[in-house]
């Protein structure tokens, strides 16, 4: 089985994130890593492929040059090939010009299963999957927590607030998996050396035959009307625990009729 995975350069989660005030955009400019979330999504193509005995997964993303070093995490860790979309042109796309760019690139691929993380660790929307599911015409199970696939058939264990829904589709299909669905390997040394001599594609927006006019900033929905940082803290209590401190607590959210 072919299966793609769609994977994101993110900010590294341990730099402040910023956001630069002329494009009212978040700054990408620093360090950045694999989006965590999609380790999921990247584990989970990697056990059906072994599961199977054969088959390929294939990595794809959207971002800048800079985002090559994310996919080779992807590639150390067992996956076969790499495309990054990486063009000026779509500096600024929204969700909705996103979805347009990963589908032209998965249309090209044609693989059986499509594979999202939950969310975007910068943006978290958890809905480019969905975007893209419909842009292709195919069926979408998200949240999944287990997934089967026989008979050329998908079966998702899909997390809701109450509890799971279970979900058939037909292949081919995209999933998005949730953080709870694997616990995602640790590339080896092996795969760490292996990766940078995999193939690794990089395709402009000329490449897929899509215009210029629906990416970017001017193929968005959305606008960054305005930012603002968030409301200043209180100030703070500190209680120190000499054995009251559970008596003080319950006093202070007394005072405030809190309890
Ligand atoms: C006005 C505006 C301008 C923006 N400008 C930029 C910009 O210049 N540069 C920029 O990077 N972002 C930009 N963004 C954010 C960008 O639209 C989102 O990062 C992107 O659409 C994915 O959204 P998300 O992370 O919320 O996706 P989610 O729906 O949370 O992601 C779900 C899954 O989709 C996959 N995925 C997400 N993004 C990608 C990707 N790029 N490539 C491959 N797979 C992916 C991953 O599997 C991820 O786990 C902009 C957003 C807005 C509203």
């Amino acid at each position: 089985m072919k299966i793609a995975v769609c994977v994101k350069h993110v900010p590294d989660a341990t730099v402040t994130k910023r956001i630069d005030p002329g494009t009212k955009r978040l700054d990408r400019s620093g360090e950045g890593a694999l989006n965590p979330f999609d380790t999921q999504a990247v584990e989970e193509a990697l056990r059906i492929k072994e599961r199977d005995g054969d088959g390929e997964v294939v990595l794809v993303s959207m971002g800048p040059e800079r985002a090559l070093d994310s996919l080779r995490k992807a590639l150390a860790m067992g996956a076969d090939r790499a495309i990054l979309v990486s063009d000026e042109q779509v500096a600024g796309s929204d969700l909705v010009a996103t979805s347009r760019v990963l589908a032209a690139v998965l249309e090209r691929e044609g693989a059986d299963l499509v594979v999202f993380g939950q969310q975007g660790g910068d943006s978290d929307g958890a809905v480019l999957g969905a975007a893209v599911a419909d842009r292709l015409r195919r069926p979408i199970i998200s949240q999944v927590a287990e997934l089967e696939i026989a008979g050329g058939k998908l079966k998702g264990k899909r997390q809701t607030e109450f509890g799971y829904d279970v979900i058939e589709a037909p292949l081919p299909a995209v999933v998005a998996v949730s953080d709870a669905i694997n616990e995602p390997r640790y590339p080896s040394l092996k795969g760490i050396m292996g990766a940078k001599k995999k193939p690794q594609e990089t395709l402009s927006v000329g490449d897929l035959g899509l215009e210029a006019g629906n990416l970017g900033e001017a193929g968005s929905r959305t606008s960054v009307l305005a930012l603002n940082d968030p409301p200043a803290r209180g100030d703070a209590l500190k209680i120190e625990d000499d054995g009251s401190a559970a008596e003080k607590i319950a006093d202070f959210l007394a005072e405030r009729k809190l309890l």
